[in-house]
């Protein structure tokens, strides 16, 4: 079966995109799991993995910022995202959740995806990975007063007594590695995907308070992007089996980069890799095209 994509022109080719990145929980956080009966619950995973000091595999939990979360907050940062003609821009496309456009043009739809039930499906060309703390379970139960869907309202007089509830928090300092992928795309295409991870960050969790930030080692945020034709290079992905962050930091710097490189960019055939501020810089750059070609045209 065809993709259905059309065909890019010579002035824009198609490519890949990787970002990688490590974030920081910097105050309490939920991600919504399941509700017990009056303690709301964080999503978390189960892992076993080799125990060095003894034969049989050791059990954890950990907390998850689930890559699909993430990739919902990036979206709905696109559906959001203000236009100079005084729309948003889910607006101005008709493109929403859980209505997507499905259309080629969309800037959101041709790089998140769309459907159109019973009539057509754009496959996406953006992935999110990681999202495996490292710390292991640091989820923290507290009290809270009411359930915000019990506030009182003064219009029903119903009787409206606090209902006490408990919710689960992936406490502050927890890191998460993390990675968005994109698939043959071009330029003018990841700029979408750059302002979405980016404008996403302060605006990840559920309910209040909200926020994560890329963690940042020696004055540098751990960040890397790749654009290429040919994988190359290590890729900086933590394994879910290291539960020490300074271990977790020093393994992404040493994938980052070879040890005796110091440079924050790395050009080779078909292949180059921007690494920490300069990562930074260049998902910037690319935001920043977005917003001129897209928001403000
Ligand atoms: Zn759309």
């Amino acid at each position: 079966m065809a993709t259905g994509l059309s065909k890019t022109d010579a002035n824009n080719p198609r490519l890949h995109f990787d970002i990688y990145a490590i974030l920081e929980g910097s105050q309490e956080l939920y991600f919504g799991h399941e509700v017990q009966v009056n303690v709301n619950l964080v999503e978390t995973v189960k892992l076993k993995i080799k125990d060095e000091l003894s034969s049989e595999p050791r059990s954890m939990e950990k907390c998850y910022l689930s890559p699909t979360k993430r990739r919902g907050v990036e979206r709905r940062c696109l559906i959001w995202a203000p236009v100079a003609t005084g729309e948003l821009l889910g607006d101005k496309q008709d493109c929403g959740i859980p209505k997507t456009c499905a259309k080629q043009e969309c800037p959101i739809c041709s790089v998140y995806g769309g459907l159109e039930p019973g009539q057509k499906t754009l496959i996406g060309r953006v992935t999110h990975g990681g999202g495996v703390a490292v710390q292991e379970m640091f989820a923290v139960e507290k009290q809270r007063a009411m359930h915000p869907s019990r506030l009182a309202s003064p219009k029903d007089k119903k009787d409206e007594t606090p209902i006490p509830f408990k919710r689960e928090y992936n406490q502050p300092g927890i890191l998460y590695p993390v990675s968005n992928h994109a698939l043959s795309i071009t330029d003018k295409e990841f700029a979408a995907v750059a302002y979405a991870f980016l404008d996403a960050l302060p605006r990840i969790g559920a309910g209040n308070p909200k926020g994560i930030a890329i963690a940042e080692s020696k004055n540098q945020p751990l960040l890397v992007m790749d654009r290429y034709l040919v994988p190359k290079r290590k890729r900086p992905v933590i394994s879910p089996a290291i539960t020490n962050p300074e271990e977790a930091i020093a393994t992404f710097e040493r994938l980052a980069q070879k040890p005796e490189n110091t440079s924050s960019y790395i050009q080779e055939n078909h292949f180059e890799r921007w690494i920490g501020d300069a990562a930074l810089e260049k998902l910037q750059e690319y935001s920043s095209n977005f917003v001129d070609a897209i928001l403000q045209s």
